[in-house]
């Protein structure tokens, strides 16, 4: 009797073992996953309403394609000063030039211009403003690259570009040159939440992936294509690659579908912009065809964006309210099915619950969002 006691004692220990390095594996799962909803949680969108009044927090986009020959003290400088002025947000700097989103209250975003305007390689830098608030964005990065758009093909320069062309001249040639074919130059989740009528995708993840893309649209190489993206950056060195890739007829639209919604709202614009912040969705029309996006699980039109509560998967979908609750924010029955542990639950419920609050009213605007 005390052998048997003691073998299952022993066996029983083994299990112990085995479980434990069970246990380790499920809690770095867990570590992983965290961290994961912990940037989420960082990235939680806000929503502009497009009939709001004008506000006193500015979100500015820009870029130019300059020579800066040292780059690394640029940058250095350049978040000093940002620091110091309270400038949030993500400025990218290459030894061909500058890129950056940034936002701050109206006086500062002002000094930021001047400081900006007073450095003669930027001297004619074209901002573009749009409303936003204290949370757009929480921290400054400015950072070193080798491109401001990476794509990653060697030879490609911004000065062979297609050319440019304002909102009105856009408007103009749709309506008259049957040959003409806009070309959206943005990942195709983007392209998805709003896009140009009759506008042709690319399938992209990341702008690296336009080559391959590229592949799939050589039978408008005869057309006249307009290029466009967010706020013109992409653009730039798309529409030279395209030119390089055999298109003969390259048009581009100046300050990019931002510049358009200012200009032209309501016209050939259908849905919301796809923007990199914490707005996600920033809108471009006043009144028609706001929303264009469907629901991944249930097709109801939709705007908003989360991300597959399986860590492993964190794949981003439009998804509702209903069906947010319906599938545990997972994007199919089998990420459902995957949320194997009590830690990803705990943050699964955190999720939910600030998923509920996006849907809660604005008090600024009085907006159901
Ligand atoms: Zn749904
Ligand atoms: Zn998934």
């Amino acid at each position: 009797m005390l052998y048997y006691g003691r073998l299952t004692a022993i066996l029983l220990n083994m299990i112990e073992l085995d479980r434990t390095s069970l246990e380790y594996q499920r809690m770095k799962i867990a570590e992983r996953a965290a961290r994961k909803a912990k940037k989420r949680a960082e990235l939680e969108p806000i929503r502009i309403d497009p009939n709001a009044p004008a506000e006193e927090y500015i979100v500015l986009t820009y870029y130019k394609y300059v020579p800066i020959e040292d780059p690394d003290k640029f940058a250095a400088d350049h978040l000093r000063w940002c620091k110091e002025n309270g400038i949030k947000g993500r400025i990218l700097v290459a030894k061909v030039g500058i890129n950056g989103t940034c936002a701050a209250p109206r006086e500062q975003i002002e000094k930021y211009k001047q400081m900006c305007w007073a450095d003669p390689r930027l001297a004619d830098m074209w901002f573009k403003e749009d409303i936003g608030d204290q949370y757009t964005f929480t921290k400054i990065f400015v950072r070193v690259k080798e491109e401001l758009v990476t794509l990653k093909v060697p030879g490609i320069r911004a000065e062979d570009c297609g050319e440019h062309i304002t909102p009105a001249q856009l408007n103009e040639m749709i309506e008259k040159d049957p040959n003409v074919v806009l070309v959206d130059m943005r990942n195709r989740y983007e392209y998805d939440l709003g896009h140009f009528e009759k506008s042709v995708p690319l399938e992209m993840e990341s702008f690296k992936d336009l080559p391959k893309a590229v592949d799939q649209i050589e039978n408008l190489k005869d057309k006249t294509v307009i290029t466009y993206c967010t706020y013109g950056v992409r653009c730039e060195t798309g529409s030279a690659y395209l030119k390089k890739r055999g298109f003969k007829k390259v048009y581009q639209l100046n300050g990019g579908i931002g510049t358009y919604g200012k200009e032209c709202p309501d016209m050939y614009w259908k849905g919301s912009m796809y923007v990199f912040d914490r707005r996600v969705g920033a809108p471009i029309n006043k009144t028609k065809n706001l929303v264009i996006s469907e629901c991944k699980h249930c097709g109801t039109s939709c705007d908003v964006f989360i991300n597959c509560v399986n860590a492993e998967c964190n794949a981003m979908f439009i998804c509702c309210k209903n069906c947010s609750e319906k599938m545990e924010n997972a994007c199919s029955e089998a990420c459902k099915a995957h949320q194997r542990n009590p830690e990803e639950k705990d943050f699964l419920v955190m999720l939910k619950r600030r998923y509920a609050s996006r849907y809660s009213e604005n008090p600024k605007t009085g907006m159901i969002l």
